[in-house]
């Protein structure tokens, strides 16, 4: 594989879904790509369409336009049957694990029935053997392989699906919020064994997540997506630091700051709640709840442009000298360097 090919690639992508017989845009026109032992995360509010970008990313759900590219393959020209084994590259962890396993079966069951669906001439003891080895990864203590779901923690029923996932040798996880329903320091052990497998496996992860601060320990990059459309592209601290579209800033703001004092003293940005399916329309699709919108705002969407090496900002206004203080204020380094009505 040349060194610079992506492991997935999207292109222009957008995924349309259809309610009451009138079509809405859950996916507008997403351009990204990551590569082998990277971490690319996305992060939005909910509704914002980051499952429907990751299951699009699988061919699960149909794309409108653009193009998906798995090591260069583009899977629109794929068979049916080769995309089925495409796929087993591509797995996906979600946020709930029980939806994915059946109450009346053990954890051994659902750890060799992946051999069962994928691998059936793998003889039983070889099964036993990567069963073994796989629960090592993931840190799970074999006895557990004879209790059924219920007989599990949240944090070990996410380490099954890991598992599981991992059983097949994918290139790429999908980790659609998978931190969501674990408590702190689960939350905080299961980050460390995921850092630890993909360092060990050189797999490339996507990260969903809708809480920003999370990302910081695992991503190299972060795609921002607001109502469909990735609004903000950079380095995880690049993003940090020098954030420069009003809705990354609010989501820097919302981080939560263990000092209650802090806390209550601090300034965020605020904005009306919205209804994800509302239309695109032919503005910005912030611009309804932006605190720096003009009247150029809510005529034109703006396009992407590259305001540093690798940072794209899709905003008329795109404002990289607004900073986030600790204690979450915000306040501009000042307008001599920065074109937007915030300054
Ligand atoms: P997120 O993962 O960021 O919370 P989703 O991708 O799940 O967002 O959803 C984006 C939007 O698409 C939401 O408004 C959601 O209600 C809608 N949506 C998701 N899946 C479907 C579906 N299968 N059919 C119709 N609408 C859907
Ligand atoms: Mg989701």
């Amino acid at each position: 594989m040349a060194e610079d090919l992506p492991l997935f690639e999207l292109k222009n992508v957008s995924v349309d879904y259809f309610l009451s017989g009138k079509s809405y845009r859950a996916v507008h026109n997403v351009n990204l790509k990551g590569h082998q032992g990277e971490t690319v995360g996305i992060v939005g509010e909910s509704g914002s369409g980051k499952s429907s970008l990751a299951r699009a990313l699988l061919m699960l759900e149909p794309i409108s336009s653009g193009s998906i590219f798995f090591q260069g393959t583009d899977l629109q020209e794929l068979s049916s049957s080769n995309l089925r084994k495409l796929r087993k590259h591509m797995q996906v962890i979600f946020q709930d694990p029980d939806a994915s396993l059946n109450p009346r079966r053990t954890a051994g069951w659902h750890l060799d029935e992946v051999f069962s669906i994928h691998f059936s001439q793998v003889p039983s003891q070889k099964r036993e053997e990567l069963i073994v080895q796989v629960l090592h990864t993931v840190n799970l203590d074999q006895t557990l392989v004879s209790r059924y779901p219920f007989e599990l923690s949240g944090g070990q029923k996410q380490r099954l699906a890991i598992a599981r996932a991992l059983l097949l040798s994918p290139k790429l996880l999908i980790l659609d919020e998978p931190l969501s329903s674990l408590d702190a320091q689960l939350r905080k052990s299961t980050l460390n064994l995921l850092k630890t497998i993909q360092e060990e496996e050189g797999l490339g992860y996507i990260f969903i997540t809708h809480d920003l601060s999370t990302l910081g320990a695992i991503a190299q990059k972060v795609a921002v997506m607001y109502r469909g459309s990735v609004v903000e592209l950079a380095r995880v601290h690049e993003l940090y630091s020098d954030a420069a579209h009003p809705y990354t800033i609010a989501l820097l703001s919302c981080i939560p700051i263990p000092d209650p004092q802090a806390e209550r003293a601090r300034k965020t940005l605020t904005f009306p709640q919205h209804s994800p399916i509302l239309p695109v329309g032919t503005g910005c699709p912030f611009a309804h709840r932006c605190p720096y919108a003009t009247a150029v705002c809510k005529q034109s969407c703006p396009p992407t442009q590259e305001i540093s090496s690798g940072h794209f900002v899709a905003c008329h206004y795109p404002c990289p000298n607004l900073i986030v203080r600790q204690g979450g204020s915000v306040s501009s380094s000042g307008p001599q360097n920065c074109i937007g009505p915030g300054c």
